[in-house]
């Protein structure tokens, strides 16, 4: 087949390699840039294009493509927003998506969170940069198989969670209004309520609705337990930053690890040479001993990126061979 790739990040290099020393058949090219109206046309003449970018695809470049012979257009990340399905669907391009790249990827950076604020390790640091290299009695910690760890949404991500604290020992148990009896083995199915009030450690992985916008705030950290941990990798606006700030500050709970931020868009995937600038509800949480933070890179490993580029580019293969993509979005 004959791929032209757009947007391919420096990341993504190897596993292009990769593919195409797998497949030496296929024609694929790439750059570095997002599709659009000014360089379309380098996709003439190819089957297919791929991208990973957020800007507009829309009727007019996709009408171009599809003059130029593009039948499939690959994206290889979840949301699909950006692109006008409809318009593809009239042109006869075949869109797709890969909704879950590694699903372990995530769970696990939630895992290493929590450890990190179960065994207190941000006090020690902070502590051992001072010179002070005692261990006093409020920091002595608990061990994961004592714990109970409540999972809030139990999908793709949700259930790796729960398999993993499992296989630690960890009492888990989990709140989805669906239930799922495969994940019997892995967890007790609780309401809402149980679960803040008896988990030790609580893990959000759910989708941001209109619904659950500060899903936790003030009542939550109430009946949450005083040495409870959050972890948020889902997205920021689920937990009011404000009142998770007070009650961190106040011990109404233990700690919290957040892959994401309410407002992050505005910061994460930037650098900033002046960290004064920065928003007061960040720089307040990031220096904080029982807060540790990553900037929405939960999902970003190896094995990941591969998949989202591997993923893309096999269904492209189905679409190019005139089967169905896995996972087609229009
Ligand atoms: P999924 O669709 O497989 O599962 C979501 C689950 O949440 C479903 O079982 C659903 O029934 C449940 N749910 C929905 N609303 C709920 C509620 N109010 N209370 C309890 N359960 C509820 O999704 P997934 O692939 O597991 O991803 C979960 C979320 O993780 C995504 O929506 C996204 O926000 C986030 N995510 C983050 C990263 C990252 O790098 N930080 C990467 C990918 C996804």
């Amino acid at each position: 087949m004959k791929v032209y790739l757009f947007s391919v990040a420096p990341v993504e290099e190897p596993f292009v390699k990769e593919w195409q020393d797998q497949h030496p058949d296929d024609e694929i090219s790439y750059t570095h840039s997002p599709l659009t109206a000014s360089n379309l046309e380098l996709a003439k003449g190819f089957e297919a294009v791929s991208t990973q970018q957020a800007e507009a695809l829309k009727d007019a470049e996709l009408k171009a493509l599809a003059a130029g012979g593009v039948k499939h257009l690959a994206l290889r990340k979840v949301g699909s927003d950006n692109v006008d399905l409809a318009a593809a669907r009239k042109y006869g391009i075949v869109v797709s998506n890969v909704p879950a790249y590694s699903p372990r990827a995530i769970a696990e950076n939630g895992l290493t969170g929590a450890m990190y604020l179960l065994r207190k390790w941000g006090y020690y640091h902070r502590k051992m940069r001072r010179g002070d290299f005692t261990r006093p009695t409020e920091l002595m910690s608990d061990e994961i198989f004592n714990q109970t760890v409540g999972i809030v949404g139990l999908g793709r991500i949700g259930a790796a969670a729960a398999e993993m604290y499992h296989a630690l020992g960890a009492r888990v148990i989990g709140y989805d209004p669906f239930y799922n009896a495969s994940l019997e083995p892995f967890l007790d199915f609780v309401d809402f309520d149980t679960l803040i009030k008896e988990s030790d450690i609580i893990q959000l992985h759910i989708p941001l609705t209109p619904e659950n916008k500060g899903m936790f705030g003030t009542n939550e950290f109430a009946k949450m337990k005083d040495d409870a941990i959050l972890v948020n990798q889902s997205r920021g606006e689920l937990v009011d930053t404000e009142a998770l700030i007070v009650a961190l500050k106040y011990h109404e709970i233990g700690g919290a690890a957040l892959d994401v931020l309410e407002g992050e868009e505005k910061i994460f995937g930037r650098k900033f040479e002046d960290v004064g600038s920065l928003p007061d509800e960040y720089t307040e949480l990031i220096n904080m001993p029982n807060v540790v933070m990553s900037p929405h890179s939960a999902y970003y490993t190896k094995m990941a990126v591969k998949n989202m580029f591997f993923q893309s580019m096999t269904d492209t293969q189905r679409t190019v061979s005139g089967q169905q993509a896995f996972f087609k979005v229009n």
